[in-house]
């Protein structure tokens, strides 16, 4: 006799979302399991931006897109290095997971904006972030009676015969009719990610990780005597770190140069951060920011945007937490941002070529005079850099966000095997999967999307099996 009808390891986005849909599709004992004492993981910490198309909240905000169309840019924009099966049912139900969402309660700004290039916006943007979502999903699996016991950290699977049926907390163990993995990633685990994510590992004590404590890779531990397949190999999300200070700066501002470490541009600045991750990995994950006086004194010169959209919601400037004056001051008195009068001595207390950086910059200029750019940055971050001091700062890609190696699953969210079978009565959703979210972060709102996506088929696929 089962303890329950399924048991969810983790309560973020995924774990909730699977718990809602579970008892939705009429499994009435559901248990979630948490290791830590609050509810909601790195989802709760979130930005609270959900990635889906076609939407209701699209459609009342006049835009009209397809579950086609962004299959077509995520197949594209991952050069097809994706689970293209998985992905597919990933991209169909996306949009009809964010309309769930506001089903169960979540609050969505009615302003839509754009994650990376796509052609019309399809990022969804929670009230209050994700804790916004959090509470909504919450207060939903309360209302339905589903059971949330928090201190409760699995280390164990239980199996019968090659099937799971249940799970262990030390020496307490919970039979269910199937466990859901949704128990998030690894960022906190430095072996794990020496192992499975050596481009993170390799920024060392740059290394920043934002998420929750509990991301610390257990359920690699545990589905690992079950021969649970792990793909994505080396794959996240890195966001760009200044060299003097912790402090979450997704985008860069547009009105500065970026450079790598021949002094040469190799990007355009302004880019969506998940595009930038990659940007950095050609370069050798090191480059330098470039910029001049008028970041200290902004009334001297031509008004120019810093981010080419704001999120709703959130104001502007809150977001510019390094490049700001204040900062700029101190961490140039503090030696970590660097100063010179001319480019070339800027050059030389960088340690780039003097000539290099000059021709740069020189040709960067022309550039902003004419109100265009190499890189086909917008027009309206354009402003010269030449008003002297000028300013440098080295930055590398190190600020962490969440892994995306895991379990492979297929499009009804069953784990599989190392041998391509599934494993009995093991699915598994969000961060501690791997496959759907592929070397370029399709985003903002790749990430939450995908665990809600998953999680609710997951909760729909057991349930399904729980009746037939
Ligand atoms: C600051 C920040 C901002 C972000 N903003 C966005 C955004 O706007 N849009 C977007 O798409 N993505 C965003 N991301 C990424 C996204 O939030 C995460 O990848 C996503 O929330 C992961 O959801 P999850 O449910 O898989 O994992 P989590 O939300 O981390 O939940 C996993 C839960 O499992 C628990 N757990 C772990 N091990 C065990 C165990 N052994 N037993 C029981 N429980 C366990 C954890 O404690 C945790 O509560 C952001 C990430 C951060 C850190």
């Amino acid at each position: 006799m089962n303890d329950v009808d399924v048991v969810v390891i983790g309560s973020g986005i995924a774990g909730l979302s699977a718990a809602n849909s579970a008892w939705e599709s009429g499994l009435k004992r559901v248990l979630i399991a948490e290791s830590e004492g609050v509810v909601g993981g790195s989802s709760r910490l979130s930005g609270g931006i959900v990635m889906g198309a076609p939407t209701r909240f699209q459609q009342a905000a006049g835009i009209a897109d397809t579950a086609d169309a962004l299959f077509n840019d995520y197949m594209a924009i991952n050069q097809w290095m994706v689970e293209a099966g998985v992905v597919r049912t990933y991209c169909n139900e996306a949009g009809p997971t964010v309309d769930w969402l506001g089903d169960l309660g979540v609050q969505f700004h009615d302003e839509l904006i754009f994650g990376g290039g796509e052609i019309v916006p399809r990022c969804h943007c929670a009230v209050n972030n994700g804790q916004g979502i959090i509470d909504a999903l919450h207060a939903k699996a309360r209302e339905r009676d589903i059971d949330i016991a928090l201190g409760q950290r699995v280390n164990r699977l239980l199996v019968e015969n090659g099937r799971v049926v249940g799970v262990a907390v030390g020496d307490d163990e919970i039979r269910a009719g199937a466990v859901i993995v949704a128990s998030g990633g690894f960022s906190l685990n430095k072996e794990r990610l020496a192992e499975l994510y050596p481009a993170a590992a390799a920024m060392g004590d740059w290394l920043w990780y934002i998420g929750a404590d509990g991301a610390r890779g257990d359920a690699l531990d545990f589905v690992e005597p079950l021969n649970a397949q792990i793909i994505g190999q080396n794959r996240g999300l890195r966001l760009l770190h200044p060299n003097f200070i912790n402090a979450v700066e997704p985008f860069l501002p547009g009105w500065m140069v970026l450079v790598n470490k021949h002094g040469q541009r190799f990007g355009t600045e302004s880019a969506p951060y998940g595009v930038m991750d990659g940007f950095m990995r050609a370069q050798g994950d090191v480059a330098y920011v470039i910029f001049d006086d008028l970041v200290l004194h902004p009334e001297r010169g031509p008004q120019v945007a810093t981010y080419k959209q704001s999120i709703p919601g959130r104001g502007a400037e809150r977001h510019n937490a390094n490049w700001n004056a204040i900062m700029v001051e101190d961490m140039v008195k503090a030696g970590r941002i660097k100063s010179s009068d001319t480019i070339e001595g800027l050059a030389q207390e960088l340690g780039l070529p003097k000539e290099k950086l000059a021709g740069t910059i020189a040709r960067y200029n022309a550039g902003a005079h004419a109100g265009v750019d190499d890189y086909n940055k917008e027009e309206k971050f354009l402003r010269p850099l030449e008003n002297p001091l000028f300013y440098g700062a080295e930055v590398r890609p190190a600020t962490l966000c969440f892994t995306a190696v895991g379990m492979r699953i297929d499009s009804q969210a069953r784990v599989l095997n190392d041998i391509g079978e599934v494993i009995p009565g093991l699915y598994g959703a969000g961060e501690c999967t791997g496959g759907i979210i592929g070397d370029r972060y399709v985003g903002s709102g790749n990430s939450l999307s995908n665990g809600a996506t998953f999680g609710r088929i997951a909760g729909r696929s057991v349930g399904t099996t729980f009746h037939a």
